[in-house]
């Protein structure tokens, strides 16, 4: 499976990310991609830029040396009905956003509460993917999360960085082994995202990669495979 368009990626904007925007454009295309999308923090947390960040992305060419940008967020999920930090006039100037929990934005519920969370942000029609749902932190009931999924038409993220060593997310492979056949067994699409920091890991999914091979996940299933196929994707909920 060749995976062409990195769904979520953070640059400088970012403080705790390392790497800029032309840094992660070589790196895709070093690592075989047709595409990339740029999917910063957003407030409140810390961390993340100011929301004029997210107001200008339009200046970021379309095409850098062959790749092409997709303009993103990675927004924070704020309350358990699934609210998000960033309004409507700002998320429709963007391609797609990921809306994700961060303990930072809000504590983490109950497997009642937290599922509530994650079903309300799918209801909001610019939330394309969630983002990292395998988080063992964050305890989620996913066969609901699988079906909101699928009548929201909203992508689940696999996540590469959920797999690397020494991560800090809880019980994120087995986590993911059931998500993922959900999606399986009620058709639901996966968005695969390396949830880069550094320029060298984007397009690198290595662990997810051998994951879904392992586990025979369907290719069909699998939004990135071409840049067309995920804009196709991810466009589904605002139509
Ligand atoms: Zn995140
Ligand atoms: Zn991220």
């Amino acid at each position: 499976m060749q995976i062409k368009i990195d769904a979520h990626t953070h640059t400088l904007a970012s403080t705790h990310a390392y790497s800029t925007v032309f840094e992660n454009a070589a790196f895709a295309k070093k690592n075989g991609l047709d595409g990339f999308g740029i999917t910063d923090h957003t407030p409140p947390i810390q961390d993340a830029p100011d929301i004029l960040h997210f107001m200008n992305l339009h200046v970021l060419d379309r095409q850098i040396d062959g790749v092409e940008l997709l303009r993103g967020a990675e927004l924070n999920i704020v309350d358990y009905k699934g609210g998000v930090y960033l309004d409507k006039e700002i998320l429709k100037r963007l391609d797609y956003a990921i809306a994700s929990f961060h303990d930072m934005a809000l504590t983490p519920g109950s497997k009642a509460e937290n599922t509530a969370a994650y079903l309300g942000a799918m209801d909001n029609p610019y939330v394309a993917i969630i983002g990292h749902p395998e988080d063992g932190r964050v305890p989620v009931d996913f066969e609901q999360l699988v079906l909101a999924a699928r009548s929201t038409k909203t992508l689940l993220e696999i996540n590469n960085s959920s797999l690397r060593a020494a991560y800090y997310r809880l019980n994120t492979r087995e986590n993911m082994i059931e998500i993922l056949r959900l999606c399986e067994q009620y058709g639901v699409a996966v968005s695969m995202g390396t949830d880069a920091h550094f320029a060298p890991a984007v397009g690198r999914f290595d662990e997810t990669l051998e994951l879904l091979e392992e586990i025979h996940f369907p290719q069909e299933l699998v939004a990135n495979l071409s840049v067309e196929k995920f804009k196709m994707l991810i466009g589904g909920k605002k139509a």
